[in-house]
């Protein structure tokens, strides 16, 4: 067999990590549409997008030209910690599917943030040390994000204030304590610390917040306090930008052996793992390079690809962040709280809502249980136990294996497996109990969050 001399797990040595990061803009025909102020609903500037976010990290946001940003010689250093992470060929999967398919993974939980989330973290904490701050604010839902900028924040010795969901604060209280352990300072969300959480609790004292809610929170503390930007772990274009070392660390991994993939699946919260791990083949499909089938997998419960609509939206709660078009689900959508806090969000990235749009990649969506079907089977035979999030990616891998198995096609299916899941287990007792349920929204509640939806363009 030609593939006996492709080991278990494709290690790259350091020298061969990513120097630069991939800007796929600069290859899209047509662009992504650009953000607009609310209060204006024209395009945001520089200038305006500064009084949020740190300098460099808005050049990047706006920057739709150079392929290739350099990243600078510290994070390259920090990303040492942790990367080059294994590429994984999973040959017990296989055979337990009994699929003539090639199967491989990207495992980004090797850290202990435990997710990709990292990757973008220490690149916005260095640039807003680069640029002498204090600190920095951010939302947290399931934690992961939280986690990972307290850890990066630490390390540049800067100030961390995480507002988490007031749910998660209180059913995730080891996540928290993570946060802390790195020196962040955790305030539930809503909270009586910001005049957007205070307007929130008085009108749904009860309410157990949600991340529109939190980034409301987290964009006003930043604003509000001398020396503060506001951070995000997903959605905007600077946080795929970051995670494209997902992508090209596969890229040169699977390039030494030959290999190309035919299928990429990844799971889409807000769209950056999934944005960074296809980036690179996606520049070779966009410059007509080659060809790939590629996947979004979202949950039945968070459908924004799969049944939002393409318009312009805010990204919080409170409206008070810059417009973004994106397939969206509207900004008030709030899901039923299904376990993948991680996919939980109304909207999607501007650049994969575009691609998507452009019918350049597809999207499907799946229920959970099917979801934890596939986390436990692959859990068995693989050791990893995977994320709920990550596994919305397995769930669609296996489906396309056994697709495989049904034709005889032999498929090279590339996957990412961006984290673990040890701080899920409550998700996982629901399933091993039985208690797990499957909950999908109808199109009336769809449409009623839609039609409030800003009016512009
Ligand atoms: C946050 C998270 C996701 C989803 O976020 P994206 O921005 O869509 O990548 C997926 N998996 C894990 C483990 C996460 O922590």
């Amino acid at each position: 067999m030609s593939n006996e001399k492709i080991p278990y797990k494709i290690y790259l040595e350091e020298k061969d990590m990513p120097k630069q990061w991939y800007n796929v803009r600069a290859d899209m025909k047509k662009k992504p549409a650009p953000l607009l102020n609310p209060a204006t609903g024209k395009p945001c500037t520089a200038e305006e997008l500064s009084h949020v976010f740190c300098n460099e990290l808005v050049q990047q946001e706006l920057n739709e030209t150079d392929p290739y940003i350099a990243i600078p010689q510290e994070i390259q250093d920090f990303y040492k910690m942790f990367r080059p992470s294994p590429l994984i060929r999973a040959y017990f999967l296989e055979k337990k599917l009994g699929t003539p398919a090639k199967i491989y993974y990207k495992f980004e939980g090797n850290n202990t943030s435990g997710s990709h989330k990292l990757n973008s973290a220490i690149a916005q904490a260095y640039y807003a040390k680069k640029q002498g701050l204090k600190g920095v604010t951010t939302e947290t839902g399931a934690g992961q994000w939280g986690t990972a900028l307290s850890m990066a924040c630490s390390y540049f010795d800067l100030d961390c204030q995480v507002y988490m969901v007031k749910v998660s604060y209180e059913q995730k209280p080891f996540r928290r304590e993570v946060m802390r352990t790195y020196g962040a300072n955790v305030t539930p969300s809503p909270s009586m610390t910001t005049e957007v959480g205070r307007k929130i609790l008085a009108e749904f004292p009860e309410t157990g917040g949600s991340l529109g809610c939190a980034i409301s929170e987290a964009v006003e503390a930043a604003t509000s306090q001398e020396g503060y930007r506001y951070v995000l772990g997903s959605v905007l274009s600077q946080v795929l930008l970051h995670q494209t070392v997902i992508g090209l660390e596969c890229k040169t991994a699977l390039d030494k052996y030959g290999e190309k993939p035919d299928i990429i699946i990844g799971c889409a919260g807000g769209g950056s793992n999934l944005g960074g791990l296809i980036a690179p083949f996606m520049g070779e499909k966009l410059r007509g390079e080659a060809d790939y089938q590629i996947i979004a997998v979202e949950p039945a419960s968070c459908p924004s690809l799969t049944r939002g609509t393409y318009a312009y939206d805010f990204c919080d709660t409170g409206k008070i962040c810059p417009l973004q078009k994106m397939y969206t689900l509207g900004s008030g959508f709030m899901p039923s709280p299904n376990h993948a806090g991680g996919l939980r969000y109304h909207g999607m990235s501007a650049i994969l809502s575009e691609l998507y749009d452009q019918g350049l990649m597809e999207a499907r969506s799946v229920e959970q249980t099917s979801v934890f079907e596939a986390a436990q089977q692959f859990a068995r035979v693989e050791g990893i136990l995977p994320a709920p999030e990550s596994s919305h990616a397995i769930r669609v891998a296996i489906d396309e294996a056994l697709k495989c198995k049904e034709t005889g096609e032999e498929k090279t299916i590339l996957f990412g497996l961006t984290g673990t899941g040890y701080f899920d287990m409550y998700a996982y007792a629901a399933y091993n109990d039985g208690k797990m349920g499957d909950y999908i929204p109808t199109d009336e509640e769809i449409a009623k969050s839609i039609a409030n939806l800003p009016k512009i363009g």
